[in-house]
């Protein structure tokens, strides 16, 4: 494909994109294959970040192509409004079986703003549908990510995709990061120190009457400020409050679900179980959009009620269940149970912490943190220039054919799972010289 025009590259407003700077040097990807991009100018990079982390399987999978070339020639769209069609079905059956504990109910969206704004929906739409309307709060974090939905950027805590967007919705407040470079720097897997700040729910609690507060919504391991693994016992601790005081726990499993932190869910891997569960991206691998909120079977039950003539839950998007989605995540969910993927991603995550943590040391190399194939190397900025140590590092790293992301002063590395020893201690001799460059 020709590359854009100049009125081609004006008439596209990126998004998360400084918009100018691309376009006076843009670059551009025109193809896929596995563990690699190739780029315009023909040239391979090693695709460190799984694509936006959704591309668990590699790109390009070819049982997931096959089935999206089937499924556009039998059935293109239906709506699943007051009618279906048996994929949708099908999936929500695998999934069921495919999550945790009794998250047994699947009700699907398009993408991960749109599970976390339908799973914030649905937990309070659950409380008053079983006559308890005065819990209306929803607790987030700082440092959290939702998405840009109204309800997930209320939630989250990162004031410049906020605060340009008015009051956003009432009755929201906030827990407290869990990062702490002080005390956990070069931490392995979950930090050692931490878990009190689970204790902050039990203060918001003391200011708000838990009995005005419907749910509260943590990444297990928060992404997109910097890849932050919770405290040993966090989690564990959240749940507990949550159970005290009669209130909902929803993960948001957009990037952690699907096999990245070496098990299904961190739900499993961390041994809790959330109320409502918000996932996208690696259900259909990146190959086309779809999200999904898993949800617990008494919760689906509670809008179960009344008359059979009425909507119980007057939310739904014209693609929920969109029928390509579901055959790219019906072939998906084939390729996790015969590839066992997030064994993969089990088996290689200790050699990925080894080459990851052998970093430290290199220039401004502040903090090494991972978990899984989820990992992030934190820099010191460069005096008064908050970022640029980082997109600077990104950059160079692209020029030799590595792509990973610069997240603030963090560079975030999420590979396919199916990443193998060579090309994560390329990956990392890669970062390497980057940061010696950039220096
Ligand atoms: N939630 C989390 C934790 C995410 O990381 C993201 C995207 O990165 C989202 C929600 C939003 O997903 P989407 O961009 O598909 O709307």
């Amino acid at each position: 494909m020709q590359a854009p025009t100049p009125a081609a590259l004006d008439a596209f407003w990126m998004p998360f994109t400084a918009n100018r700077k691309f376009k006076r040097d843009p670059r551009f990807v025109t193809g896929a294959q596995g563990m690699h991009y190739t780029m315009s100018d023909g040239s391979q990079v090693l695709d460190g970040i799984a694509g936006l982390w959704c591309v668990n399987a590699g790109h390009r999978h070819p049982a997931i192509s096959a089935a999206l070339k089937q499924q556009i020639d039998t059935l293109d769209y239906a709506s699943n409004f007051q009618l279906g069609h048996p994929a949708a079905f099908t999936l929500a059956e695998r999934l069921a079986d495919w999550a945790p504990a009794d998250l047994n109910r699947v009700f699907f969206t398009n993408s991960g703003s749109e599970s976390v704004d339908t799973a914030l929906k649905i937990a309070l739409a659950w409380h008053r549908a079983r006559g308890d309307a005065g819990r209306y709060r929803l607790i987030g974090r700082a440092r959290a990510y939702h998405g840009v939905g109204f309800g997930g950027i209320s939630v989250a805590g990162i004031a410049k995709h906020r605060n340009a967007f008015g009051p956003l919705l009432n009755g929201v407040d906030h827990l407290p990061h869990t990062h702490d470079p002080k005390r956990n720097a070069f931490s392995r897997g979950e930090p050692l120190h931490g878990v009190e700040h689970a204790d902050a729910l039990e203060a918001i609690c003391a200011v708000h009457d838990p009995a005005t507060i419907a749910a509260v919504i943590v990444e297990p391991i928060a992404g997109s400020t910097g890849v932050l693994p919770p405290p040993v016992g966090y989690l564990t601790r959240l749940r507990e409050i949550c159970d005290r005081h009669g209130i909902l726990l929803i993960f948001d499993e957009v990037i952690t679900g699907f096999g990245r932190l070496g098990a299904r869910f961190a739900a499993d891997r961390f041994g809790v179980v959330p109320d409502l569960m918000a996932t996208a991206k690696g259900l259909t691998n990146g190959a086309i959009p779809m999200g999904a909120v898993f949800v617990r079977e008494a919760i689906h039950a509670g809008f179960m009620q009344g008359s059979e003539a009425g909507v119980e839950f007057a939310h739904g998007y014209t693609y929920s269940g969109h029928p390509l989605a579901c055959a790219a995540a019906l072939a998906t969910l084939q390729v996790h149970q015969e590839e066992d993927l997030a064994g993969q991603c089990a088996a290689i995550a200790p050699y990925f912490e080894d080459v990851l943590h052998a970093l430290r040391g290199e220039p401004a190399v502040a903090d090494v943190r991972n978990l899984g194939l989820l990992g992030a190397v934190e820099l010191s900025p460069f005096p008064g220039r908050p970022g640029v140590r980082a997109q600077a590092v990104e950059r160079r790293c692209l020029e030799q054919g590595l792509l990973v992301r610069a997240l603030g002063e963090t560079i975030a590395v999420s590979p396919p799972l199916v990443v193998s020893r060579d090309q994560l201690a390329g990956l990392a001799e890669t970062l390497r010289a980057a940061l010696r460059h950039v220096d």
